[in-house]
This record gives structure tokens, C-alpha cells and sequence, in this order.
């Protein structure tokens, strides 16, 4: 499973994903902030400021833009930074947008910086500034845009600029979910995909989802898999133990690729402190696949420790390894016993 745990699924993301504002588990800080929000911009007939959503991946920044679009009955448009080629793209985009639509821009971070700075006048002013022509006869037109509502979404605050970010009118931040959360979204979406899970299997499942909404859902899905393959209507313990079994994830949700970090740090760096480079260099992971996604569970573990000179392998991730190493001797032991 690796990497695609992570990975959005449009057809698993869009089945499960909540359409009240009710099923939306967690995040009760941001939620009831943006709640208060939308009824102002409603009350006063305004469209919504610009909103940055930023946190990991699957943590639910796209199923907030759907919610808020629902609220206040507005058509969603939905791009991403890295789609957005060119600054004629994100023209395009502004230039068809309707009074009050909203426009939401996921990995907001990846938009080149020539492109941010048409989205600069079309955020603040509400002008869409063209350069027509070629490079003698150059002239700039001037496009008056509808009131309309840009969100953005990023798993990565800090390669924002200041410029962009300064222009959204609120910044939520989406952490990690409590274990309960996500064994509420468990139960909850076992209903929908019509499966019972016992709660010895939701507590399982739910720890070693990585806090994340998304890796839930999977999870869930390959249990209700494993459960019609062996006949059962219920995702029970048994199941659920399988199913981490077979993608090599363990109880906290570590897979391979979390405990290859922690091992070539101890093995390869003495423990830390390693720069990001040389990680990524060391353990073959892009470095922007480590700091976005394995990175900050090892951390929110404690089993990772960033300083000012690198990443270092706490005691606890040392503990953590011994016991899962342990663990998997002991089951081969008790399979040759
Ligand atoms: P992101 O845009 O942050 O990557 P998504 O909004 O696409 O994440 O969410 C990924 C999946 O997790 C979706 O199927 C969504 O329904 C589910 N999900 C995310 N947040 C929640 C939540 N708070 N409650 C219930 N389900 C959620």
C-alpha cells in the first residue's frame, strides 16, 4: 500500500466524504470559527473572505471547501498549483468565475511565483491584469472580476510567501485527529459502506490510521475487502490484525518507508542529527515526500525529533523499533514452536 495510502482517491475520497457539516468529525476550533464566518458573510450578503487551509495530506482541507460551498450555495471550481501551468491558466480560471463562485487551489504552494502575482490584484482588488501581445508590442489590459472567494489549501505553511499568504482573510490550521475522532469516522463510515466493525476492530484500525481521515477510510475499505472474501459481515479484530499485517503497517500505523527513516538514521547517521538531503539521498525518498508525509507522524509519535542541525531518532523511535523487530521475531518463533 505504501505511498497510496496517502494518495487521494477521488472515487473512495468522494464516497465517504461528509456532506453536513454534522458528519465532519474533529477540528471543532476551525470549524466553528469558519461557522461564524459564513453566517456574517451571509448576513451581511457579502461573499466569504479568502481562507487558507493548511495540515497534511487527508486531513480534510478539500472536504471543508465542499462544505462551505454547500452552505452558502456557491459552485465550487476545483484546480491544484501544480495544474496551473501557466499565468493564461489561471486567467482563464479567474476570468470564467461567477459573482460569489468559489475557487478552490489545492497545494496552493506549487504555483509559480509569475503565476501567484496575477492571483495577487484577483484576490486584493479584484482585477485580473493581462499582458497582451508579444515582446515589442505589449500592452495590459485590465479585467474587472466578480466578488468571489478564493481557498486555498496547502500541506506546507512554510514554502507560502508572504505576499499570497498575507491576502487570505483567515488561515486554519487542520492537525492531526484524536484517536476518538477517528474511531467516530470508522464507526460512521462503516454504516455508510454498509459493514458492521466490531470495537475491538475500530480501535485497531483507528490507531493505526496516522490521525488521518484518508488512511481510515482505506483501511476500512480493505477490511470490508478481507471481510467479504472470508464471508463475514462484520469487520472484526481478526480482520483488522490481517489487513495491518498484509500492508506491513504496525499498530501505531508505521510502514515500511517510516521505519527505513528511523533505521538509516540510526544505522547509516549514528542516530542524528542527518540534514533532509542526505536522508532523502540515504533512504531513496523524495525529500518532499518525507517532510510532508512521513515526517510529521514520526514527530507527532515523538519517535523523530527535528533541531536546528537535523532530524535524530529519539529513545522512544529507538524503543520503538527494538519492540517491532522483537514482535516479529517472536512471531517466528511462535510459527516454527
Ligand atoms: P485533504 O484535502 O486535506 O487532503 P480530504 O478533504 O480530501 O483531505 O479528506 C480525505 C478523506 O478523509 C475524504 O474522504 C474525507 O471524507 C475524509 N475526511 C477528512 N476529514 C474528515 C472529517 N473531519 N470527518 C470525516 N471524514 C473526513
Amino acid at each position: 500500500m505504501s505511498k497510496n495510502i496517502f494518495k487521494p482517491d477521488p472515487m473512495l475520497d468522494n464516497a465517504l466524504r461528509p456532506k453536513r457539516w454534522e458528519d465532519f468529525v474533529g477540528q471543532e476550533k476551525a470549524k466553528t470559527n469558519l461557522r461564524i464566518m459564513l453566517e456574517a458573510a451571509k448576513k451581511r450578503e457579502e461573499v466569504v473572505d479568502h481562507l487558507l487551509f493548511y495540515g497534511g495530506a487527508g486531513l480534510g482541507k478539500t472536504t471543508l471547501a465542499y462544505l462551505i460551498a454547500q452552505e452558502i450555495h456557491a459552485n465550487l471550481k476545483i484546480t491544484s498549483g501544480p495544474a496551473i501551468e501557466k499565468a493564461a491558466d489561471l486567467a482563464s480560471l479567474l476570468a470564467n468565475l461567477e459573482e460569489g463562485d468559489i475557487l478552490f487551489i489545492d497545494e496552493i504552494h506549487r504555483l509559480n511565483k509569475m503565476i501567484e502575482e496575477v492571483l495577487y490584484s484577483a484576490m486584493e482588488s479584484r482585477m485580473l491584469n493581462l499582458v497582451l501581445g508579444k515582446r515589442s508590442s505589449t500592452r495590459t489590459v485590465q479585467l474587472d472580476l466578480p466578488p468571489f472567494t478564493l481557498i486555498g489549501a496547502t500541506t506546507r505553511m512554510g514554502l507560502l510567501s508572504s505576499p499570497l499568504r498575507s491576502r487570505f482573510g483567515a488561515i486554519f490550521k487542520l492537525d492531526f485527529y484524536e484517536l476518538e475522532d477517528i474511531k467516530k469516522i470508522l464507526k460512521n463510515n462503516a454504516k455508510v459502506l454498509g459493514i458492521k466493525i466490531s470495537d475491538e476492530a475500530t480501535e485497531i484500525l483507528a490507531k493505526a490510521s496516522r490521525a488521518t481521515p484518508r488512511v481510515a477510510n482505506r483501511l476500512l475499505k480493505r477490511s470490508r475487502d478481507l471481510a467479504t472474501i472470508e464471508g463475514k459481515d462484520e469487520i472484526d479484530a481478526a480482520i483488522s490484525r490481517k489487513i495491518l499485517e498484509l500492508f506491513d503497517i504496525d499498530e501505531w500505523g508505521l510502514e515500511a518507508t517510516d521505519r527505513k527513516i528511523l533505521e538509516v538514521i540510526i544505522d547509516r547517521f549514528n542516530g542524528g542529527p542527518v540534514g533532509i538531503k542526505a536522508l532523502a539521498a540515504a533512504t531513496n525518498e523524495e525529500e518532499d515526500t518525507i517532510e510532508e508525509i512521513y515526517e510529521p507522524y514520526l514527530m507527532r509519535l515523538g519517535l523523530l525529533e527535528r533541531t536546528t542541525r537535523g532530524r535524530m531518532v529519539s529513545d522512544a523511535g529507538y524503543k520503538h523499533l527494538n519492540l517491532y523487530h522483537l514482535g516479529k521475531k517472536g512471531e517466528q518463533k511462535r510459527l516454527i514452536e
